[in-house]
C-alpha cells in the first residue's frame, strides 16, 4: 500500500458523482443569488483549489477569482490556532461582492480570522462557501453561507484535501487508514 493513493483509503465518504452532484447545486444557487453582480471568489489554498476548479465551471454567471493562503495545520492533523497569511490576494475586495470558498470548516478558527481580515477590507458583502462542515468540531461561531455536506469528526483526505501534501488528487473524500497518520 502506498502512501496517498485510493489504496490507504479505508473508507469512501463522499463519491466523485456526489461531489459533482453537490458542486452543481452549490454553483446552481451562487448563479441565482448573484445574478447582475460578478462575485469576487477567493479560494484558499491549497485545499479548495480543486472544489473552486470545479465550482466555477458550474457557474454561470461572470466571476472573478483570485486566491489566499494562510497557515493551518501544517503536516499534522491538529490545529495550531495560530492563523497567518502566507499569500494575500492580488484583486482590491473593496467595494466587491466576496465569496470565500474553503475546502473545510473545522474549529472555525481560520474562517472567523479570514472573515475579520476581509471585512475591514471594507467589502460590498461577504460570505462563505464551505465544502465541507466538521459542524460537532466548532469552536468558534461562524455564518456559512454555502455548504456541501456535514460530516462527521474524522480526519478526511481528497478532492483538495491533503494528509502530508498527498491525496489531494483523489476525485473522492475518503478516510484514511489510521496507521497512515498515526
Ligand atoms: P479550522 O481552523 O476550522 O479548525 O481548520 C480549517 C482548516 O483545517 C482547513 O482549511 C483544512 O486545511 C484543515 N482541516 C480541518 N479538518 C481537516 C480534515 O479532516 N482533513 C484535512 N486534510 N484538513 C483538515
Amino acid at each position: 500500500m502506498e502512501l496517498g493513493t485510493a489504496d490507504t483509503v479505508e473508507r469512501v465518504l463522499i463519491s466523485e458523482s456526489e461531489l459533482q452532484a453537490k458542486v452543481a447545486e452549490l454553483a446552481n444557487q451562487i448563479s441565482r443569488d448573484y445574478e447582475g453582480k460578478i462575485p469576487l471568489l477567493v479560494g484558499i489554498l491549497k485545499g479548495a483549489f480543486v472544489f473552486l476548479s470545479d465550482l466555477i465551471r458550474y457557474v454561470n454567471i461572470p466571476v472573478h477569482v483570485d486566491f489566499m493562503q494562510v497557515s493551518s495545520y501544517g503536516s499534522g492533523t491538529e490545529s495550531s490556532g495560530i492563523v497567518k497569511i502566507l499569500k494575500d490576494l492580488d484583486i482590491s475586495v473593496e467595494g466587491r461582492h466576496v465569496i470565500v470558498v474553503e475546502d473545510i470548516v473545522d474549529t472555525g478558527v481560520t474562517m472567523q480570522h479570514l472573515l475579520e481580515l476581509l471585512s475591514a477590507r471594507k467589502p460590498a458583502s461577504l460570505a462563505v462557501c464551505t465544502l465541507l462542515d466538521k459542524k460537532e468540531r466548532r469552536l468558534v461561531d461562524v455564518n456559512l453561507n454555502y455548504v456541501g455536506f456535514e460530516i462527521p469528526n474524522a480526519f478526511v483526505v481528497g478532492y483538495g484535501l491533503d494528509y502530508a501534501e498527498y491525496y489531494r488528487n483523489l476525485p473522492f473524500i475518503g478516510i484514511p487508514y489510521k496507521k497512515v497518520y498515526e
